[in-house]
């Protein structure tokens, strides 16, 4: 058995293996002393006197997927090791084999799945020209790759996409940004062009991949193929549901790098919490089909404005005549019909599936009477999406019990005039049965033991037991068995005679069963690519329902898309922030165009800054997944990506500092942003001196308004910057108000034309409760510094200059000083601020 094993083990040498003996799954060696560390079971020892011991740790198998599920969860892959062969007709050890390798990127069980979340697997390979990605969702056959251009990080999908497992080829070495994801490596030839299109044509059953697009994308092509003969490798079978493969480019969807994603708190709150997130707040999916589909949504805004009308006009209809709610009561009724069919097509699914998937499909007409998609087209082509399969559920019907055991292990799972050797095999199994019962009444009889009983366990099999008390009316053809405490147990030659028979007939009926599920999970297998459109639909009417009762519970509107750049909301509305307040939500407007193209936005601290601008973003990108959006008009042009730069932390574990961080954020929109893009800036320079950080926000405010030339919004407690509104037409300053009353500040949260220089820091301290003593001792030393940087306007100026001089080029340097030149005003300086003034700019001009 060792030896079968070591074989075995020799193929999956970085793989815990259980290896399956009777009611456990056993490990052994170093698996066993890694196993039962990781799962904190027993380590045992067999063969020690031998000099060769054998460490041993083992689960029993009922209880397997716990612990397969705490591995899953360290990331280390399990391979489950069967008894495949017959004990009866084995010489020596079973015949057992891998039966599949559980990795956390390719599970399909559900007892392993959170049923909201997508389950996926990514490769990653970096190319000299480009970043291909190619991400596999098992337990949907949801298959997609792209490639990105080579100075875009790929990261910003893994921080998106959240994957269960990361593929990369075993040459490349694992990024910094990877260390703590679940990462495999395959070697770097899997990652072959050719190669991949051999494998992706068997695989789509099809001459040519001319449809897939796929020679015009040879990266991504190539990473889609390792990642799926990982996928077959790991399955070790067919997974014919996987049936296309999507090649995505980049521009169909709006992009939003990580940060911004973090920064919008779509997934999560920046605290992590998923429970507080804009996703969290729109989901009322009916259906964990729809849960994972909105997210999906969320994460893939399309840019395509014909695609996302067609939704916001399918929401529009399912709010007439209350049909959003008629629908959700159906949609109730329906399980998770897209990761039953993978299940089916893995021929992995149970008993309990198939009668969930039968249940769905019968409610299938009633969805389409209550979603009556008479009147709107998207809602027309989704109905006609969905196939109810009468033949399948008629099947499924006539073979499957209404309420079938959990597993085949047992039987009691297939209905009982589906097969007549299965009736028969039962017949007998239940009339020997009733013949024991006979027997049983007869040797009370017989024996004159009025408690003398035939009984059953799993160890010593059938067995007559008789109180110790009755033991002078034992006849003679009774052989004892076993001594307990109070009675004795006996065996008779006719009780073994029917005990074999009834063991026969429940074996066989047993094995008929699992040879007859077999059979019809095989011939369910045809109807995968109908269910999986079918899926994908109610996934699809799951959503827009879901959207349509969001529009009325959290008061939303039908945004409009146009072609004009620019964005118009009246009365917007940030619903998350929203959702959180005790007292109503101030709504405020926002105009962005390409004559109003940088909107600075000063105000005090707690004023509602970030508030406003991020509502702005959210209702972009609420837009551009289809939903209706907070506000009472939204009139919205094309959006390519979305750039937020709000508050940074400490990334301790990138070795990056807040101000680092902050920069190279900057640098990422200042690089990417483009007319199209909708850029919001919080307060950027705050990590440095006021002069650095003052220089710097200046910079880049101009740079996104003359060079980059974005959609932009960008909150900052630098007073000196709101003189650009004065320069630039396309700038214009805005501010959240708020008023003193009684010594006391008030937050209006109203959007005001105009610059504010008041930041009202130490009011909102106080509220923040520092001690009194602080508050007091800060407010005088504010009085001392305003008055000190009143009085010299110069001197500040003189260096700020110092900061012109650290441009690189001459006619930067040249014009920075200009600028600031312009901002001294004469009658202010005093004869030695002049002086210093006037030495700094011939030090800067014999610079030049
Ligand atoms: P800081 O400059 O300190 O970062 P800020 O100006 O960016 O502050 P926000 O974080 O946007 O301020 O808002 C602070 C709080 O004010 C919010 O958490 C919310 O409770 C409240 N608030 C913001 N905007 C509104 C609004 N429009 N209506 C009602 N309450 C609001």
């Amino acid at each position: 058995m060792m030896q079968q094993y070591l074989r075995i083990k020799s193929d999956y040498p970085d793989t815990l293996v259980f290896y399956r003996m009777g009611d456990f799954y056993e490990m052994f060696y170093e698996d066993a002393e890694k196993g039962a560390e990781l799962l904190g079971i027993t380590l045992t020892s067999r063969n020690k006197s031998s000099g060769n011991p054998v460490s041993m740790a083992g689960v029993p198998h009922h209880s397997v997927n716990q612990y397969i599920r705490k591995l899953i969860d360290l990331s280390v892959p399990v391979a489950i090791c069967e008894q495949i062969g017959d004990p009866a007709q084995s010489k020596g050890p079973v015949e057992r084999k891998v039966v599949r390798v559980i990795t956390p990127g390719t599970l399909t069980d559900d007892n392993f799945l959170d049923p909201k979340v997508e389950n996926t697997l990514l490769a990653i390979k970096k190319y000299p020209e480009c970043w291909a990605l190619a991400t596999l969702e098992v337990s949907s056959g949801r298959f997609s790759a792209k490639q990105i251009p080579a100075s875009e990080s790929p990261y910003s999908d893994v921080a998106r996409l959240q994957p269960a497992e990361i593929l990369l080829d075993e040459s490349d070495e694992v990024p910094n940004h990877l260390e703590n994801s679940p990462v495999s490596q395959v070697p770097g030839w899997h990652f072959v062009f050719e190669t991949a299109l051999e494998l992706l044509k068997k695989q789509f059953k099809v001459a040519d991949l001319a449809a897939f697009e796929c020679n015009a994308h040879p990266h991504a092509t190539a990473v889609a193929g390792a990642l799926l003969q990982y996928a077959l490798d790991v399955y070790g079978t067919e997974l014919p549901h996987v049936h296309s493969l999507k090649i995505e480019k980049p521009d169909q969807f709006v992009q939003i790098d990580a940060n911004s994603w973090r920064n919008l708190e779509i997934e999560q709150s920046l605290t992590g919490d998923s429970s507080c997130s804009l996703l969290s707040l729109f989901d009322h999916c009916s259906t964990a089909m729809g849960t994972r589909q909105l997210r999906r949504w969320f994460r893939n805004p399309i840019r395509c404005h014909i695609e996302i009308q067609r939704r916001h006009q399918a929401v529009e209809h399912l709010l007439q005549n209350n049909r959003s709610l008629s629908t959700d009561q159906i949609l109730r009724k329906i399980g998770d019909i897209e990761r039953i069919v993978s299940r089916i097509a893995t021929a992995t699914a149970r008993p309990a599936d198939l009668v969930r998937i039968k249940e769905s499909l019968e409610s299938i007409p009633a969805l389409i009477g209550a979603v009556d998609a008479s009147e709107d087209s998207q809602a027309a082509n989704l109905c006609r999406q969905l196939d109810d399969l009468p033949e399948m559920t008629c099947l499924i019907a006539a073979a499957i019990r209404d309420e079938p055991a959990n597993s085949l292990r047992e039987g009691g799972v297939i209905k009982a005039g589906y097969d007549s050797h299965l009736d028969e095999m039962r017949k007998l199994r239940d009339d020997s049965g009733q013949a024991l019962s006979e027997m049983e009444i007869r040797e009370r009889e017989r024996t004159g033991i009025r408690n003398l009983r035939i009984q059953y366990n799993r160890v010593h099999g059938y067995y007559i037991e008789a109180s110790r008390l009755a033991t002078d009316k034992i006849p003679d053809e009774y052989v004892r068995r076993q001594t307990m405490k109070n009675s004795e147990r006996y065996t008779t030659a006719e009780l073994k005679e029917f005990e074999s028979q009834i063991l026969s007939a429940r074996e066989r009926s047993v094995a008929r069963e699992k040879i007859l599920y077999d059979e019809l999970i095989e011939k369910l297998k045809p109807n995968v690519s109908a269910l999986q459109s079918t899926a994908a639909a109610i996934a699809q009417i799951d959503v827009l329902c879901n959207f349509a009762r969001m529009a009325d519970t959290l008061k939303l509107q039908k945004p409009e898309l146009v072609d004009n750049p620019g964005i118009r909301i009246i009365e917007g509305r940030h619903p998350l922030v929203e959702s959180m307040l005790a007292k109503p939500f101030v709504p405020n407007d926002t105009e962005l165009n390409p004559k109003r193209r940088l909107l600075l936005i000063t105000g005090p601290n707690m004023g509602g800054k970030s508030t406003y601008m991020r509502q702005t973003a959210v209702i972009a990108l609420l837009a551009y997944t289809g939903s209706y959006v907070p506000a009472t008009e939204a009139v919205i042009g094309p959006i390519d990506r979305i750039f937020t730069r709000i508050g940074a932390s400490d990334d301790l574990s990138s070795g990056s500092s807040t101000f680092m961080i902050e920069m190279t954020e900057m640098a990422t929109i200042l690089h990417g942003a483009t007319t199209q893009s909708l850029v919001i800036v919080d307060e950027v320079g705050r990590g440095t001196s006021t002069f650095d950080g003052l220089a710097l926000a200046w910079a880049c405010a101009q740079n996104l308004l003359t060079d980059v030339q974005a959609l932009c919004m960008f909150s900052t407690h630098y007073f000196e910057i709101t003189v650009l509104a004065d320069k630039l037409p396309e700038a214009e300053n805005v501010h959240l108000e708020a008023i003193h009353h009684e010594g006391e500040i008030v937050f209006l949260y109203e959007v005001k034309h105009g610059a504010t220089s008041e930041s009202y820091g130490i009011h909102v301290a106080r509220l923040a409760g520092l001690p009194s003593k602080v508050i007091a001792n800060a407010s005088e030393k504010l009085i001392e510094l305003t008055r000190a940087s009143n009085t010299s306007e110069a001197d500040k100026f003189a260096r700020g200059l110092h900061q012109v001089s650290l441009f690189d080029s001459a006619s930067e340097k040249r014009s920075a000083a200009d600028e600031k030149l312009e901002q001294v005003d004469p009658d202010n300086l005093s004869p030695r601020q002049a002086l210093e003034l006037v030495y700094r700019l011939k030090q800067l001009s014999q610079s030049r």
